[in-house]
């Protein structure tokens, strides 16, 4: 069986040469993160540029999506040997962005003697250390280390997001979104997301004119208002890591499926990120509850699993692939397809004002019943923006989902979407003609063979806001 569930790779120090790159690809690879909190946006452009030359000498389709950093708050390097930091001893919490010791902490946030309270808990990295305030002087915090660890780099330091005074996206993530859209991007993750209103002050031009966008849900505020957030989104992350540090670690398996369900729900695909394989940093095999982490990922319905600093600074990023590919390929043949798509019922887009949406919903809900009784095993589905291909997704029908669009710049952003293959098509006026060119591209590319049923679902013409036109063709 062929995985259904896309994987993202994050590209970094130990992925970002050629050959890994391509080795990255042919393991597996649907989408590559490049996140722009390590490094300068020419640096991330340059690693943009290599991505496509190599996904193109490869002949493969690869999404790029690009992650702004947002008001993250570093620690000043602990130097890339790494430095101890122990549980029980005390250290001082300053401003600055230099240099941090084991005694002393440098934190890039001005506000951090304001804003810091007595009895926080600052969290340093994806939970590697844990600094309890005790006491404020006038130019410097005083915490003890409640958790020690080990240090490298310049790790992140969780400030509770309802103090912190910055906004996303900030003027940094604008210079990045500007250079990246220029390059022609096809989606960019925005960090510390807590309202719509952050979304929209990225201000591109909506998909797939612009950048796919995705809300990375990490802040208590974006959990609060998540429906807002999917509505204003183009896809959504649910970013483990930093909502791990916002949210009880007992509340946030829960909070995961309640994402996932509203993104379903909406049609929104959905990256579940962090952690998922992460002692492949080190080692060839992951432990037995990562596997079991990306495959319930895949039962909770996420549209893609996401690698992190397993494939940036992993030993082995290729294998990683290998293995993740391996566990949610095998996931996706478990996953029970008619109790999926049942459940779905209580979710179909009612909340979803206009014609075309519940349309849509209704003629891909008719799609997943006639590929299911006719034992289809294709579905093309002819899109413009591809909220066609995506609703289809939703039901996470058996048949494989071919999506087809005559925009280059839909066919890229498919590249997330729940088992779908993305393939371009040129644009005919009328339905039987549309119909006619999806199916004679299909025969040639070899997804559909001579004599099988298949099902079509596109506009009655060219100017049809949605796929309102569903056939059941044999392949002369
Ligand atoms: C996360 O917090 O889980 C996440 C994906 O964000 P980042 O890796 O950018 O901190």
């Amino acid at each position: 069986m062929t995985r259904r569930t896309k994987i993202v790779a994050t590209i970094g120090p130990a992925s970002q040469d050629e050959a890994t790159l391509r080795e990255m690809i042919r393991a597996g690879m649907d989408v590559a993160r490049i996140g722009l909190a390590h490094g300068s946006i020419d640096d991330g452009l340059e690693r943009y540029r290599r991505i496509r030359s190599v996904a193109a000498s490869e002949k493969r389709r690869v999404g790029i999506l690009v992650d702004l950093p947002g008001p993250k708050v570093r620690a000043g390097s602990f130097g890339s040997a790494g430095i101890d930091v122990p549980t029980g001893s005390t250290v001082s919490l300053v401003v600055g962005n230099d240099k941090s010791t084991s005694k002393v902490i440098e934190i890039d946030y001005e506000g951090l003697l304001e804003d810091i309270h007595l009895g926080d808990n600052l969290t340093v990295g994806d939970g590697g250390a844990v600094l309890h305030v005790i006491d404020s002087r006038p130019d410097h915090l005083v915490a003890e280390v409640s958790h020690g660890g080990f240090l490298r780099g310049r790790p992140g330091i969780h400030v509770p997001s309802d103090r912190l005074r910055i906004a996303t996206p900030t003027d940094d993530d604008l210079k990045g979104v500007d250079a990246f859209v220029d390059a022609g991007v096809d989606m960019i993750a925005v960090s510390f997301v807590r309202s719509a209103h952050d979304m929209r002050r990225v201000g591109t031009e909506p998909h797939p004119r612009g950048p796919l966008l995705i809300a990375k849900i990490e802040t208590r505020a974006a959990v609060d208002n998540l429906t807002g957030i999917i509505e204003a989104s183009g896809a959504v992350m649910v970013a483990r890591g930093d909502l791990g540090n916002e949210c009880s670690l007992e509340d946030l398996p829960h909070h995961q499926k309640s994402i996932i369900r509203q993104c379903i729900a909406s049609g929104r695909p959905v990256i579940t990120a962090t952690q998922m394989l992460e002692s492949m940093i080190t080692s060839p095999a992951p432990t037995r509850a990562e596997a079991s982490d990306v495959a319930n990922a895949v039962f909770d319905g996420s549209s893609a699993v996401m690698l992190s600093g397993e494939t940036a600074i992993g030993h082995d990023p290729a294998n990683v692939i290998r293995t993740m590919s391996r566990i949610a390929t095998r996931a996706d043949e478990e996953m029970d397809h008619e109790v999926w798509a049942s459940k779905l019922a209580d979710l179909r887009m009612t909340d979803t004002s206009g014609d075309s949406a519940s349309v849509t919903d209704a003629m891909t809900m008719s799609a997943w019943r006639a590929t299911e009784e006719l034992g289809i095993r294709t579905i093309i589905c002819v899109s413009g923006t591809g909220f066609t291909v995506r609703s289809m997704a939703r039901y996470r029908p058996r048949a494989t989902i071919l999506g087809m669009s005559p925009d280059p710049a839909t066919i890229q952003q498919l590249t997330l979407s729940w088992g779908t293959k993305p393939i371009p098509v040129t644009l005919a006026t009328s339905n039987a003609d549309m119909v006619q060119e999806a199916i004679r591209v299909a025969v040639e590319t070899g997804e559909v063979r001579s004599g099988e049923l298949v099902a079509v679902l596109a506009g009655s013409d060219s100017r049809s806001r949605s796929a309102n036109v569903l056939r059941l063709e044999r392949i002369p």
